[in-house]
């Protein structure tokens, strides 16, 4: 399997090319050139296996020949081996055809450890296998940093770092990222928002000789292994709920469009996925875009669900490539005018693409905390802010066809705005009940390439 380019003017790349590369050298991202369709009775057969063989069987076709089937199935048992769940992503019901699918039981409490830790096993395994070594460079709101710093820590061919808007995470976010003990792992604050250190990451990937030099990887959701990951658990859910026999919608918490790609992808394979809902907090970019087809930034506002405080949405460049018929000279265009203007307006014919597979809804702060105090007596269920704003999106969505929200991290990841709104604390799993306790190491740096740039190089060389 090849990979190509959003925007039309990169090479090629194998799986393992693309998965050690992340950003394409046009600025685009990578995505299958064609996707492998799963036969209906392929899909019927992965009912009552586990989540290892799925994954096993949903994955293996996009891989090429990267690994050989026995790797790979010892690095997917490898990569959730750590999950408090036996089911890696149990699925709950919350009301009359509606379900939790419970994606925070791997190690730092959040869904991003689905892919991380995958990615960590295949970078190690594809790296020991190049004699090669590669610096990691990573941008997050809170939940990447975290799981990025946890699989890759400790292990030889991979330096990490992960760049936080300083002030903006959770204290168990900040703490899951400096108390990581390894010499490898590096936590910086950057005086900024989420979207200044993505922006500089881009910066970093764009500078060929930095780039080079330090062979910089990148595990954001702009590798599409991580993409890839996510797929798994879209197929796991439908098919407990009775696909391919029957329908089933699926309501994301989204921010850099990834997670919900991951979905639309599933349904491109074949999984029969009626709707995928956008599900955004005030930070509403893709709300906006999908009701009226302006995709315009204007700023981001802090909220009580951080990890979707975003408003370049880097994915949907991955959605827009195929409603614009796969053609990267109108995606760079696009991106060109976002870069210039601050925003663009979709074509009418790509809305309607995006609008066949895609429905959206928002939810305010005052709505999120409402949705986490109802669920409780309602629903039996401790939401996560980010959790709680699917579930009310959800709301809007319910019908015949069964509805999945996806739950993308624990309640005890953002305690305070759970407190504040039922007046409970929810607590930490026992495997990290010291992490208040553990020593933290930081380094604070300007929003400024060079000076992160250096500091990077610094450690690397040292
Ligand atoms: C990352 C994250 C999201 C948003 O996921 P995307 O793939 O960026 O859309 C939502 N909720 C939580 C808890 C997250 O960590």
């Amino acid at each position: 399997m090849r990979y190509v380019s959003t925007r039309g003017q990169a090479p090629d790349l194998s799986f393992e090319e693309a998965m050690l590369t992340g950003l394409a050298r046009d600025g685009g991202l990578y995505v299958p050139a064609e996707l492998p369709v799963m036969a209906q009775g392929d899909i019927a057969a992965l009912a009552g296996l586990s989540y290892e063989e799925v994954a096993f069987r949903v994955m293996r076709p996009f891989i090429g020949d990267t690994f050989t089937d026995a790797e790979f199935h010892d690095i997917i048992v490898r990569a959730y081996a750590g999950f408090g769940h036996a089911a890696r992503a149990p699925l709950k019901q919350l009301q009359p055809n509606h379900f939790l699918l419970e994606l925070f039981h791997g190690p730092t409490l959040a869904f991003k450890d689905f892919a991380m830790q995958l990615i960590g096993q295949m970078f190690e395994a594809a790296l020991k296998r190049r004699g090669d070594r590669v610096t990691i460079v990573g941008a997050t709101s809170g939940d990447t940093g975290s799981a990025a710093m946890e699989a890759f820590r400790g292990l030889d061919a991979v330096d990490v770092f992960i760049m936080y808007p300083h002030g903006r995470v959770s204290d168990v976010q900040r703490r899951q990222m400096t108390t990581v003990a390894e010499a490898n792992a590096h936590a910086l604050a950057v005086t900024g928002d989420f979207d200044d250190c993505q922006a500089r990451l881009k910066d970093m990937f764009n500078h060929f000789e930095f780039r080079d030099g330090v062979r910089l990887a990148g595990v954001n959701s702009i590798n599409f292994a991580r993409v890839l990951a996510q797929i798994v658990y879209y197929f796991t859910a439908a098919v407990s709920l009775g696909a391919p026999h029957r329908a089933i919608s699926f309501c994301v918490p989204t921010g850099n469009f990834g997670d919900i790609f991951a979905g639309y992808l599933a349904k491109r394979m074949g999984l029969p996925i009626e709707k995928l809902v956008i599900a955004t907090n005030q930070n509403d970019i893709l709300h906006r875009a999908m009701s009226s087809g302006d995709y315009v930034t204007d700023g981001v506002t802090p909220s009580i669900s951080p990890s979707m405080d975003i408003q370049v949405s880097s994915n949907f460049e991955r959605a827009l490539f195929d409603a614009y018929g796969r053609d990267g000279g109108a995606v760079a265009q696009l991106m060109d005018e976002l870069k210039q203007g601050g925003g663009f307006h979709i074509s009418q014919g790509a809305l309607e693409r995006l609008r066949d597979d895609f429905a959206s809804g928002r939810a305010s702060e005052a709505e999120t905390s409402a949705m986490i105090a109802r669920a409780l007596p309602e629903m039996g269920e401790l939401l996560c802010p980010h959790s709680a704003i699917g579930v009310h999106v959800a709301q809007d969505h319910l019908g015949p066809t069964p509805m999945v929200t996806l739950a993308t991290a624990h309640p005890a990841k953002f305690p305070d705005a759970v407190e504040a709104a039922t007046g409970i604390r929810p607590a930490l799993p026992a495997r990290m009940a010291d992490l208040f306790d553990r020593p933290e190491r930081v380094t604070r740096v300007d929003n400024d390439l060079a000076a992160i740039e250096a500091l990077i190089t610094g450690e690397v060389f040292a």
